[in-house]
């Protein structure tokens, strides 16, 4: 009996060393799934998860296996998780240029306008300094202004003005001369006219430039280049990519904007202008930004179309508050072609602002008087070269400094 109940005790006790042995198994089975000693992920430091929204699933383990926080070779992967981590943090970041200062930009510039305007300025200059001022030297200097586009009622009224000054000072000194034209061609350029570009709305709304003009005149780089002017004096951008006709320009704008670290809003190709102008503004405003830039389209197809279009676009931005600048983008080589342009543009919106590009590559910057004339608005902005601040605020002094040499 003894026996028998002695075997009994013995058989209990092994049947519960032999159960305590499966749960203790299942317990080891389990741990591995939730303790995987190879995700260097779970020992990343807390930063990691700011960093990347990938670390997301990784961020879950650990909290299943807080041993092997501690443990020693996990540690030791950390740095590793954090060597790649850390590189796709840099090219997220775009280098964004930092423009070159605005001010006296036109003076810095000015080698390129002196090469191209010589046959204006030093013309000039060179027939006034002829010992006999006779009726031909005045025809002369008649055809150099004619030549260089500033216009035929301009011309007449320099004429004039220099017949009279020349004839009251007698004797002409070099520096006389010089001092003399270059307040007359100051003068007739307007020193008083306001060039400012309006990028302020004086609300706490941005402030909404258009941009117009014939494609190829340099609107789109005229627009990047513009939001490297206001970014360089410290103002926040929305580009507007409104020129839905030709293909590469949302692409163009959109490469100038990232440069600078300005969003530009975009539609297809082909899409509505208006709509993109609207949608600029207003992502302009949910930003806060400073100004919005739009670009718009330029076809002259026929003055109804061209009226239709950006008449629209100019009405559906104006829901938004009234538009503060107008600038009709010219290309200064084309002379008479780039007047009766800006003639067709000026009945079809208010223009408030002109800018004449590529003063860099022709000798008839004249243009700058005869089409202030011709619009009765200013020469804000002029274009003298490709490079991205090659856009200079214009400023007649410096302007006639560079013609004629100072
Ligand atoms: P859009 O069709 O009016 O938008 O014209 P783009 O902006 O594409 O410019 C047409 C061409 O003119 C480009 O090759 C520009 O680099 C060039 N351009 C624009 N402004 C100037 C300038 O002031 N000087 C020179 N030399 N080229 C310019």
């Amino acid at each position: 009996m003894d026996i028998l109940i002695l075997a009994l005790v013995i058989a209990l006790v092994a049947v519960g060393a032999i159960s305590g042995l499966v749960v203790g198994s299942r317990k080891k089975k389990q741990l591995p799934p939730t303790a995987p000693p190879s995700t260097p992920t779970i020992t990343a430091p807390p930063a990691e998860p700011h960093v990347g929204e990938e670390a997301e699933p990784g961020a879950q383990e650990p909290r299943r296996t807080i041993e092997e926080v501690v443990l020693p070779d996990a540690r030791t992967q950390a740095p590793a998780a954090e060597a790649p981590a850390a590189e796709p943090e840099a090219p997220a970041a775009p280098e964004i240029e930092v423009p070159e200062p605005t001010a006296g930009r036109l003076v810095r510039l000015r080698a390129r306008l002196s090469r191209s305007q010589n046959s204006l300025g030093k013309g000039l200059l060179t027939l006034l300094s002829r010992e006999h001022l006779d009726e031909d030297t005045w025809e002369e200097i008649e055809e150099t202004l004619l030549t260089a586009d500033v216009g035929v009622m301009p011309t007449q009224e320099l004429v004039d003005r220099l017949r009279e000054r020349v004839k009251v000072l007698g004797t002409r000194t070099p520096e006389e001369l010089r001092a003399l034209l270059r307040e007359e061609l100051v003068a007739i350029i307007g020193p008083d006219m306001d060039r400012t570009v309006k990028t302020e709305s004086g609300v706490d709304t941005p402030g909404v430039v258009m941009v117009v003009g014939v494609n190829g005149t340099g609107k789109t780089t005229t627009t990047g280049k513009l939001a490297r002017v206001l970014v360089a004096d410290g103002r926040s951008v929305v580009l507007g990519a409104a020129d839905t006709f030709r293909a590469a320009a949302a692409d163009q704008l959109q490469t100038w904007g990232e440069r600078v670290g300005a969003r530009t809003v975009r539609g297809p190709e082909g899409g509505d202008p208006a709509s993109i102008a609207f949608d600029a503004v207003k992502e302009g405003i949910a930003e806060g930004a400073d100004v919005v830039l739009i670009d718009t389209a330029g076809r002259l197809h026929t003055k109804t179309g061209l009226m239709d279009e950006l008449g629209k676009v100019k009405r559906v931005v104006e829901k938004h508050g009234p538009l503060d600048e107008i600038l009709l983008v010219l290309d200064a080589t084309t002379g008479q072609n780039g007047l009766v342009q800006a003639r067709v543009f000026a009945e079809v919106v208010d223009i408030t602002g002109i800018v004449l590009t590529k003063l860099d590559g022709t000798a008839k910057g004249g243009i700058v008087i005869a089409v202030q004339r011709e619009l009765g608005v200013p020469v804000k902005l002029v274009g003298l070269g490709e490079g991205p601040d090659d856009l200079a605020p214009f400023e007649a002094g410096a302007f006639v400094d560079a013609l004629i040499g100072d």
